[in-house]
C-alpha cells in the first residue's frame, strides 16, 4: 500500500510538548526506534496511520545523535502473546507467568494478538523506506517462546535485561529519545523503562503512532515523568 493511500489517524489527545532545553548541562542524547516493522504498519497487527511517520522518523535518524538504537519485535510462531497459541480470540486477555515462576506468583494480564513479527518472516521485517543503516545495534523482543517483552530495556516481569541497558550506559548517555510503534505498548514501556534506569525521556509524539486513540498511555507516561516533544523541536536541538 502507498504511503498516500493509508489515512492519517489524528489521536483524540495530544499531550503538551516541549523544547528540549539547551541549559548547559551535559546532554548525551540516544534515539531508539521502536519496532518499525511490516506487521505494525501493513501487516496482522497494523496500527493506524504508521506509515506517515517513516518520513518524520527518517528525518531523526538522520540527526547526530550519540547513538541510534533499533527495536524488532521477534516471536517464535507459538509465542505466548499470540492469540491463537492459547486459542483464544485476538484482543482478549489471559493472565500470563514467567516460565521459572513454577508457583505462579506474579501473574501478569497479557493482550492476545494476532500472529504477528514472527521470526524470519517479512512481518517481522523492517518496513520498506526506513532507514536502516544507521542504527548502531538492533535489540530483539519477545524471542522466547513464553517471555513477553514491550520494553526495549527488559522482558514484562522485568527478570531480564537486553543489550540496551549497557549499550546505553557505555556511551554516557543522558536523554533518551523514543519513537515508533505502539505509542500505548512497546513506546510506553520502554519509555517507562527508561524513566526507571534513570534517564531523562522524551517521547516524539510525531513520530509515534498508537492502537488505541485515547490519552490514557500518555497520562501514564506523563505522571511518570516522561517528557513530550515534537520532531522540529529535536531538529532544533540536535544539530
Ligand atoms: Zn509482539
Amino acid at each position: 500500500m502507498a504511503d498516500s493511500a493509508q489515512k492519517d489517524v489524528k489521536p483524540a489527545y495530544t499531550p503538551q510538548t516541549e523544547p528540549i532545553p539547551d541549559d548547559g548541562k551535559p546532554f548525551v542524547p540516544a534515539l531508539l526506534v521502536i519496532d518499525m516493522q511490516n506487521d505494525f504498519v501493513y501487516g496482522s497487527l497494523a496500527v493506524p496511520g504508521a506509515s506517515n511517520i517513516i518520513n518524520r522518523v527518517n528525518q531523526l535518524i538522520d540527526l547526530p545523535f550519540t547513538t541510534k538504537v533499533a527495536t524488532r519485535d521477534y516471536h517464535p510462531d507459538n509465542h505466548v502473546s499470540f492469540a491463537k497459541t492459547h486459542q483464544q480470540e485476538p484482543f482478549s486477555r489471559i493472565i500470563i507467568y514467567h516460565p521459572d515462576d513454577r508457583d505462579e506468583l506474579k501473574g501478569l494480564e497479557q493482550v492476545l494478538w494476532p500472529v504477528h513479527c514472527v521470526a524470519n518472516t517479512v512481518g517481522a521485517d523492517f518496513v520498506p523506506g526506513l532507514t536502516q543503516t544507521m542504527f548502531e545495534k538492533t535489540i530483539f523482543k519477545g524471542t522466547h517462546r513464553k517471555v513477553e517483552s514491550y520494553s526495549a530495556f527488559r522482558d514484562a516481569w522485568a527478570r531480564d535485561e537486553s543489550e540496551l541497558p549497557g549499550h546505553l550506559a557505555e556511551h554516557g548517555i543522558t536523554d533518551v529519545f523514543c519513537v515508533g510503534l505502539a505509542g500505548d505498548f512497546c513506546v510506553k514501556y520502554t519509555a517507562l523503562d527508561a524513566v526507571d534506569y534513570g534517564y531523562r525521556t522524551w517521547v516524539v509524539v510525531d513520530c509515534v503512532k498508537s492502537i488505541s486513540q485515547d490519552e490514557v498511555a500518555w497520562d501514564k507516561l506523563k505522571n511518570a515523568g516522561v517528557h513530550f516533544t515534537t520532531s522540529e523541536f529535536v531538529k532544533k536541538r540536535i544539530a
